[in-house]
């Protein structure tokens, strides 16, 4: 993979920036509160499924008082649609009541008080910090560790070997909002299972050796094409049904 220059950097972030001037998180919040749980529920999930469960969540409880208040069992009936909802509304209720008992009902500002929040990570801690606070963090998800990686802007195994090679090589006038920026592009242009390179502002920048330069290419990042049915196969999968009914018949039958 060619070398990422600092120069290549401030490129890429000048067209991702172009692209969307004023990029926003989409989790719906209230306030620093109501962002933290946000957040604290995304974890393998999307914002789309916590955003419809935070909607109504939120008209009922958006300070720790009242989340604290309305104690586990209701507030997992409003988020049993999203994924690990038993643990995650264990955590929010006990992070509520740490920010009573702790810090006065408000949300810290430092990274070490965030983390001392239960179900708060290094990766919520950073969105918190970035979106509620304006500091210059950059929290690394699924799709930001994809395009670091990808793109060669922050080569790393793992997702705080990305987060410290994007603090180095993103130019500071533009680190403010780079997580945004790589989550949206990570989101819609350069996905999981076929990056969409025909259409990547940054394609001539990038160093991803797989691109994929037209929508009817066949994947190539390692992601399987799907099967097609060939008309043998169907005709196949047709003629096997009724022995399967047969074979039924017979077991029933005995
Ligand atoms: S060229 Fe392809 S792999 Fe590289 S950033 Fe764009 S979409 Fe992703």
């Amino acid at each position: 993979m060619p070398k990422m220059t600092r120069a290549k950097a401030r490129q890429i972030f000048e067209r991702l920036a172009e692209a969307s001037p004023e990029p926003k998180t989409e989790l719906y919040y209230k306030n620093p509160f109501t962002l933290t749980v946000a957040v604290a529920l995304s974890a393998q999930a999307t914002d789309e499924g916590v955003n419809k469960a935070t909607k109504t969540l939120f008209e009922v409880a958006d300070t720790p008082e009242k989340m604290a208040a309305l104690g586990e069992k209701k507030l997992g009936d409003y988020i049993k649609t999203i994924g690990l909802w038993r643990n995650k509304a264990k955590n929010v209720i006990a992070l509520s009541q740490k920010l009573i008992d702790d810090f006065g009902g408000e949300v810290p500002q430092s990274r070490e008080e965030l983390e001392s929040l239960p179900g708060v990570g290094r990766k919520t801690a950073n969105v918190v910090m970035n979106v509620a606070f304006g500091q210059p963090t950059i929290a690394v998800d699924t799709h930001i560790f994809r395009v670091g990686n990808r793109t060669g802007l922050a080569p790393g195994k793992n997702p705080l070997e990305v987060e410290l090679g994007l603090e180095k090589i993103v130019p500071e006038d533009f680190i403010q909002h780079a997580h945004h920026w790589l989550i949206l592009h990570g989101r819609y242009i350069c996905k999981a299972r076929k990056p969409e390179c025909w259409r990547c502002p940054i394609v001539d920048l990038c160093g991803f050796k797989d691109k994929v330069m037209s929508p009817d290419s066949p994947k190539k990042n390692g992601a399987k094409p799907a099967k097609k049915t060939t008309k043998k196969a169907a005709k196949k999968k047709l003629a096997a049904k009724p022995k399967l009914r047969a074979s039924k018949k017979t077991a029933t039958s005995k």
